[in-house]
């Protein structure tokens, strides 16, 4: 049985806070506001395989009103993901995802997304694809006030 999972999030950036992305700080004069580390590709990507597994969401399994979970590594939640994937009887197939931002240039740094998210994960790299694209300077994006993610999850069962 294959089944497919969609995941979105939103993030709005905040000057001189941290930009993390796929697990990888990006230098740039903005960052994530967030009760984490605001890392809304690795969070889109959790709702994917939540989502694709019918297990709920990040905020179900994850709740940022639970102290363990503040400035949580969003890659170590990604980590329990696979497990309670796992768990559920499934394992990925793979992971496509989109990254919105008006700034900074993101394609410099997509191959190390790709790294850190796939070792995370416990998946050779090819399984997982970041994309970056801007947003025609429309929109929340466009204006620099946030930065959105999408990602769609492919799972299989076992056996
Ligand atoms: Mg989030």
């Amino acid at each position: 049985m294959i089944r497919i999972g969609l995941g979105y999030d939103s993030h709005r950036l905040k000057e001189g806070l941290t930009l993390i992305l796929g697990g990888v700080t990006i230098p740039h004069h903005k960052g994530f506001v967030a009760h984490s580390d605001g890392d809304a590709l690795v969070h889109a990507i959790i709702d994917a395989i939540m989502g694709a597994a019918a297990l709920g969401n990040i905020g179900k399994h994850f709740p940022d009103t639970d102290p363990e979970y503040s400035n949580a590594d969003s890659l170590v939640l990604l980590s329990k993901t696979m497990k309670l994937l796992d768990n559920a009887g499934f394992y990925l197939v793979n992971i496509d995802s989109n990254i919105i931002a008006q700034q900074p240039k993101l394609n410099p740094h997509i191959d190390a997304m790709r790294a850190k998210l796939a070792e995370a994960m416990d998946v050779p790299m090819d399984h997982i694809s970041v994309k970056a694209k801007t947003s025609e300077e429309v929109g929340p994006e466009g204006r620099e006030e946030s930065i959105s993610t999408q990602a769609i999850a492919l799972i299989e069962s076992h056996g």
